[in-house]
């Protein structure tokens, strides 16, 4: 008896590793497609920027957009950017990528402020492995010189993940985008670890309240005790709060209530292909 119960443990745990083996292969191999078709999409046409808008509800003003970046495979269809951005940054293509979205989003600014809409912010996703090349502010400067767009219309969004090592060359790179004319804001915040009197020390601007924490709201008290406590510190500080995937009336007054009026989520708009959001903000902005 012992013997066969030896054995059927064997070999089911044969077939276990067989089993998993073969899931990896598998995924390692959809990885690789996607990879080499990511590398396609770059060079075929396949990206593009949709532009979600940041509304300032004490005015009811738009007063900036988020550029987000869209991938539309020939035979896929839209890939979201959850999927493809990892993908993206574990091979390396995240840096022409990101050189890409950096030069259509300046293009885009100078576009828009030539055509009047000059005062709209422009927020652009930076990924932490972009950020930390050491050429990174060289490539803003002449990608902000190449295009005509103005700086101090630009913001980038960098994860705290792109802020872990503290020190004189993380000081250097922030001041010198700074310098640029660009400000500079901190996207997902409260997903990492970093407390935020740190961050005070850096050259934020603003900092944007990760979704995750807006979900739930009003009614999640623990998400709840968490944003009154970062928006009242974050405001102590001196620095905007603009909270991320505002869906519901009651989350929006919740957030109101904390004096949170930057805010950007379904409830104003979707992410916008770039001639539907121009048409779409000169009409929100008219009145
Ligand atoms: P993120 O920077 O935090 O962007 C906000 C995400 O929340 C966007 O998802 C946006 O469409 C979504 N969102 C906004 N409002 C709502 C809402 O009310 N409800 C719901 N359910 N969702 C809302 P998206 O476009 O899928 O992008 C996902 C993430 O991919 C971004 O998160 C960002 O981390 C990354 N990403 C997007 N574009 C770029 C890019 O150009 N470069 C880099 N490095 N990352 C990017
Ligand atoms: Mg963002
Ligand atoms: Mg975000
Ligand atoms: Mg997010």
């Amino acid at each position: 008896h012992a013997d066969t119960a030896m054995y059927g443990a064997k070999a089911a745990g044969r077939n276990n590793f067989q089993f998993f083996v073969a899931e990896m292969n598998q995924r390692a191999n959809e990885r690789l497609q996607l990879e080499s078709a990511l590398r396609r999409a770059l060079g075929g046409n396949q990206l593009s920027l949709h532009y979600q808008a940041q509304i300032d509800t004490a005015s009811g003003q738009v007063v900036g957009c988020e550029a987000l970046l869209r991938w539309h495979h020939p035979q896929r269809g839209m890939v979201a950017p959850d999927t493809f951005i990892p993908v993206a940054e574990d091979s390396g293509m995240i840096v022409p990528i990101g050189d890409w979205v950096l030069r259509e989003a300046c293009r885009q600014q100078a576009e828009w402020r030539n055509q009047g809409l000059g005062g709209l912010t422009l927020a652009i996703n930076i990924s932490a492995i972009q950020f930390q090349r050491e050429s990174f502010p060289e490539t803003v400067q002449s990608i902000l010189a190449e295009t005509g767009a103005d700086p101090t219309a630009i913001e980038l969004e960098i994860t705290e993940s792109a802020l872990m090592q503290p020190g004189p060359v993380l000081s250097a790179r922030l001041q010198k985008l700074v310098d640029l004319g660009l400000t500079l804001a901190l996207d997902d915040f409260g997903t990492g670890y970093s407390c935020l009197a740190y961050l005070k020390r850096l050259p934020l601007s603003r900092i944007k309240i990760d979704r995750s924490f807006v979900t739930d709201l009003p009614g999640n008290t623990e998400d709840a005790a968490v944003v009154s406590a970062a928006l009242s510190l974050a405001h102590d500080l001196g620095m905007e709060v603009v909270a991320e995937g505002v869906e519901t009336a009651a989350q929006r007054a919740f957030l109101t209530e904390r004096k949170c009026t930057l805010m950007q989520g379904y409830l104003f708009s979707r992410p916008l292909d770039a001639a539907s959001f121009t048409s779409w903000v000169r009409g929100a902005n008219k009145s």
